[in-house]
């Protein structure tokens, strides 16, 4: 009697314990396959499948006659695939000897264990081909897209530049970049679960789709005539810096706009401004560079001055306050109400008539 008590106490705790350990075990599954399920789908996929983009082409920027200001240059970008990968060695020694890195850089990538290694980006097209050319499995050579600008300095401010990914920084690029960048493309490549490509596996491809190109008022010619003739006066003046813009009065259209000093679009990294760098902090080299990219004629504000004498003057003429022939006295200041206007001739322009005043600037007359 006592016994059988024994034993059915056992049953018990053995039971219990394995229903705990059903529970917990169930409970884990139901984690697994509820909460994580994305995340080892994902993991799956990756393994199985390798996708590689297809850049778009940018749109390109052109000027009114059709000039290109801003233009696309083919480029490749080199990749390993670690587990296609038969001569190592042979493959670190190639791209060391072809794209001039260090046998450290590319033996780390080389030998590193993932399903798509990057080795360099935006590497010439002749360079490109030559990798190619050796035929070695595993290597990938993928053309690429890299802006490009024909003109370099020209309407530097106003264009704007790309960054590493092709995306628009500053100027025009970055204001119209969604016009611009078109939509990437993909290759899909199924591979097994070491990552090795199936062969006659069906290969997707999805295509990518070009950038829209910009037209913009601005005139390749007068661009450059302007930029001439702001260097010639930003040295007879040793001004900081000279700024030209032109328009059509009638339509507002931008036919110029220039701000000299301007910088190389293809080489904007570059600090022109500045001749010693080597002292500069990060924040400062930063501070400097978008201080280079600045565009004056956009952000600075310019108080008009005696340029707008031409307004008040002629609104004179035209409502008969004044006519060519009225004479009037400048004694270098007048006192209009509670303030006192000074000419910019201390001792006053004297006696004159709207003409001379006109031709004298002179601060009393006009305003
Ligand atoms: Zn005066």
């Amino acid at each position: 009697m006592h016994c059988k008590t024994f034993h059915k106490k056992k049953i018990v705790i053995v039971f219990t314990a394995c229903l705990l350990m059903m529970m917990v075990l169930g409970g884990r599954l139901i984690y697994l396959m509820v909460f994580e399920s994305e995340y080892y789908q994902k993991l799956a996929k990756d393994l199985h499948e390798r996708e590689r983009s297809i850049k778009a082409a940018r749109g390109r920027i052109v000027d009114r006659t059709g000039t290109i200001l801003a233009d696309n240059r083919t480029v490749c970008t080199i990749s390993v695939i670690h587990s296609q990968i038969k001569d190592p060695e042979a493959v670190i020694a190639m791209l060391c000897k072809e794209l001039g890195l260090s046998e450290e850089t590319v033996r780390r990538r080389v030998e590193k264990v993932s399903s798509i290694e990057r080795i360099k980006s935006n590497v010439d097209k002749e360079i490109g081909d030559a990798i190619r050319a050796y035929q070695y499995p595993g290597v990938k050579v993928d053309e690429d897209f890299k802006r490009y600008y024909p003109f370099n300095e020209l309407a530097s401010k106003v264009l704007g530049f790309t960054g590493s990914d092709n995306q628009g920084i500053i100027g025009l690029e970055v204001k119209y970049d969604e016009y611009l960048e078109g939509i990437p493309g993909t290759i899909l490549t199924l591979t097994d679960a070491r990552g090795v490509e199936i062969e006659n596996a069906k290969e997707e491809r999805v295509e990518s789709v070009p950038g829209n190109d910009l037209v913009v008022s601005l005139d390749y010619n007068i661009q450059l005539y302007a930029q001439q003739e702001a260097l010639k006066v930003m040295e007879a003046k040793e001004a900081d810096y000279v700024s030209i813009l032109i328009l059509n009065p009638q339509n507002g259209e931008i036919y110029a706009c220039v701000n000299v000093p301007e910088f190389n679009l293809n080489d904007p990294f570059t600090l022109t401004t500045i001749e010693n760098t080597e002292q500069m902090s990060e924040q400062e080299k930063q501070d400097a560079l978008n201080q280079m990219w600045r565009n004056q004629c956009v952000n600075d504000t310019y108080e008009p001055g005696s340029t707008f004498k031409i307004f008040t003057s002629s609104a004179a003429l035209m409502s008969g306050t004044s006519t060519l022939n009225d004479q009037f006295s400048c004694p270098g200041f007048k006192i209009v109400e509670d303030r006192k206007i000074r000419c910019h001739k201390v001792g006053g322009h004297g006696g004159q008539d709207f003409t001379h005043a006109i031709m004298n600037s002179c601060n009393l007359y006009i305003q």
